[in-house]
């Protein structure tokens, strides 16, 4: 069974009928043409398991803050996707990670930035969220703490792919400047969405059987860019936020941008403060304040009611649903 993009809160009474789960796997231009049936398929694949094993995971009463950071440690495991394993390339050719997560019971958060050797960016920063007393670490020093903490650590080439580099050099070849996750990967495009112009960062939201919600995002940021550059996804209220009073949001897309509309809080904002449906929320931001800013991309969001907008202003999104026992909904292009 296939939802659409924008749903009500479930058509069923009760905590599972609202509880539920969404995620991303970055937005851009489509290339429908240029894909092989396998090469989409693989991507659809990769997005229903990990949304089925997180509708088991609500249904069996799992808050929603261990059900995103799961989803999202899933993501970043799989190499299609912008996030750990898979992440593409800074400009000296290296991987600079940034991760985020956000409890809405009480908006504690955490996040780490420019992380080079941790293999799942979305633990180290729920450590950092749970045990450090502090919002946002970076680098050598918030690898130390996460690894002190006992999350696993890798060599900084194990995080690589061919494809990523030939994308990375892509970008430089054809003067394309930093990049969108998969902009510039035009040669090498493996998936329904352009490489030239995805942005690969992943995330999720849910609403919990308790009512509960959470955010999580990660992201290699984009391609060819300047070691140091950190975008929006590990800043909360731009890539990443999460408040019980009002949603859950993960964003994907040009990270200056983002920081700049501080995206994620504003739909928050729209909706706990300007009284806006989730839906006007994120159509406000997605299609007036980030377009005043340069901001291309797309954002999954879900209310303290269970509505669920997985929403973008470019051509397509890797995004997914799934509520409590029933089937997941996975879509990649506008309008299906
Ligand atoms: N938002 C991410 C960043 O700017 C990029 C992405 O979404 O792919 O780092």
């Amino acid at each position: 069974m296939t939802l659409p993009d924008s749903l009500a809160a479930g058509d069923r009474p009760g905590a599972a009928a609202r509880a539920v789960l969404a995620i991303h796997g970055g937005a851009g231009t489509l290339r429908r043409a240029a894909m092989s049936p396998e090469a989409e398929a693989r991507y659809r694949e990769a997005l229903r398991v990990i949304l089925e094993d997180g509708g088991r995971r609500l249904e069996a009463g799992e808050n929603a803050l261990d059900v995103v950071v799961e989803a999202v440690r899933q993501l970043e495991e799989c190499e299609l996707f912008n996030a750990g394993k898979g992440a593409v390339y800074t400009a000296d050719e290296r991987h600079e990670l940034d991760a985020s997560v956000m409890d809405g019971r009480d908006r504690r958060a955490g996040a780490v930035a420019g992380v080079t050797r941790l293999r799942n960016p979305v633990l180290a920063a729920r450590e950092v969220m749970a045990h450090s007393g502090h919002v946002l670490m970076i680098g050598r020093a918030a690898e130390h703490f996460a690894i002190g903490q006992g999350v696993e650590m890798v060599s900084p080439e194990w995080f690589g792919t061919p494809q990523r580099l030939e994308q990375l050099r892509h970008a430089k070849a054809s003067a394309l400047g930093q990049v969108l996750d998969h902009d510039g990967q035009d040669a090498v495009g493996r998936g329904p969405i352009d490489e030239k112009t995805k942005f690969g960062t992943v995330g999720a939201v849910a609403l919990d059987l308790h009512g509960h919600l959470a955010a999580a995002t990660s992201t290699g940021g984009m391609t060819n860019k300047r070691p140091g550059r950190v975008g929006d996804s590990p800043i909360p209220g731009a890539g990443c936020y999460a408040d019980d009073r009002s949603v859950a949001v993960s964003c994907t897309g040009t990270g200056e941008a983002f920081i700049r509309a501080v995206a994620a809080h504003e739909v928050a904002a729209l909706v706990r403060i300007g009284g806006l449906s989730l839906d006007e929320a994120c159509k406000r931001v997605l299609f007036e304040e980030l377009p005043k800013v340069g901001g291309d991309g797309g954002l999954i969001a879900v209310d303290r009611h269970g509505a669920v907008h997985l929403g973008f202003n470019t051509e397509g999104m890797y995004r997914g649903s799934v509520r409590p026992g029933q089937a997941p909904y996975v879509g990649i292009y506008g309008g299906e």
